[in-house]
C-alpha cells in the first residue's frame, strides 16, 4: 500500500500549491505601477501565454533560465504594443512576486493533513529566496522539512541532476520512499519518473506531455487524502 512506502512528499509550488497566476498578475500590475506604463488584460494574457512557453524550453534544455529571463518581457512588451524598458520590468517583477502568495484551494488543508504522517518538502523551479519568501507569506512554510530550488540545487527538473541533488541532501530517504505532486507533467512527472520517484500528477491545465503516464492523477489537492 502507499501508505506503508512512502515517507516523504515533494511538492511543486507554481501552480501545485500557489496559484502563480494569479500571483504574477499582482505583480505585474505593481511593477506597471512603479514603472509608469499602463496594466491592460492583453499584457496579462500574453505573459500567460509567453511566460510557460519559455519555461517549457528551459525545462527541455533548449534555453536557460538566464535567457529565459532576458527574452520574457522583451517578446511580451513588444507583442503587447508597449514600448518600455523590459529589463527593468524583469527586475520589478523579481521584486513584486516575492509578495505574491495566493494559495491554490486545499493547499493548505492538505499540508496539514499530510504534516506528521510524511516529511514534506516543496521541489520548484525558481530562486530559493523568492520562493521561501512566497511559502511563508502563503503561511505554509512551518509544514515544510526543507525548500528545494532549482536556483538552491543549480539546475532545473526534470533533469536527473535535481532530483540528484536533492536525495544527496536526504540521504536518509530513498527515491521509492516518495512521491512527487505536480501540475506539470513535464517537469514533475518524467522528471520524478525517470529517477525513480512515485509520481502524483495535479491535472489543473490537462495534458502538456503526451506519452507519460504517471502513477496517480487527481484534480484537487484534497483527493490526495485518498492516496496518503
Ligand atoms: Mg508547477
Amino acid at each position: 500500500m502507499l501508505k506503508n512506502q512512502i515517507k516523504a512528499v515533494f511538492f511543486d509550488l507554481d501552480d501545485t500549491l500557489l496559484d502563480f497566476n494569479l500571483c504574477a498578475r499582482e505583480a505585474i500590475i505593481d511593477s506597471c505601477k512603479d514603472m509608469g506604463i499602463p496594466f491592460s488584460e492583453k499584457l496579462y494574457e500574453n505573459f500567460t501565454r509567453i511566460n510557460p512557453a519559455l519555461w517549457k524550453m528551459v525545462e527541455t534544455g533548449v534555453i536557460t533560465r538566464a535567457t529565459l529571463h532576458k527574452l520574457r518581457f522583451l517578446s511580451i512588451l513588444s507583442e503587447t504594443g508597449i514600448d518600455a524598458d523590459d529589463q527593468e520590468l524583469e527586475r520589478l517583477l523579481k521584486v513584486h512576486i516575492k509578495k505574491c502568495a495566493v494559495r491554490l484551494p486545499y493547499a493548505e488543508e492538505i499540508l496539514k493533513y499530510l504534516h506528521g504522517k510524511y516529511e514534506l518538502y516543496v521541489t520548484s523551479n525558481a530562486s530559493q529566496e523568492q520562493q521561501i519568501m512566497r511559502l511563508e507569506k502563503a503561511g505554509l512554510l512551518p509544514y515544510l522539512t526543507d525548500v528545494f530550488t532549482s536556483g538552491r540545487i543549480g539546475v532545473e527538473k526534470p533533469k536527473r541532476e535535481f532530483f540528484e541533488g536533492v536525495f544527496k541532501l536526504l540521504p536518509h530517504l530513498s527515491p521509492e520512499q516518495t512521491i512527487i505532486v505536480g501540475d506539470s507533467l513535464r517537469a514533475d512527472i518524467v522528471g520524478g519518473k525517470s529517477y525513480g520517484i512515485k509520481t502524483c500528477w495535479l491535472d489543473r491545465f490537462g495534458n502538456d506531455f503526451p506519452g507519460v503516464t504517471p502513477d496517480y492523477t487527481i484534480t484537487n489537492l484534497k483527493e490526495l487524502e485518498n492516496l496518503l
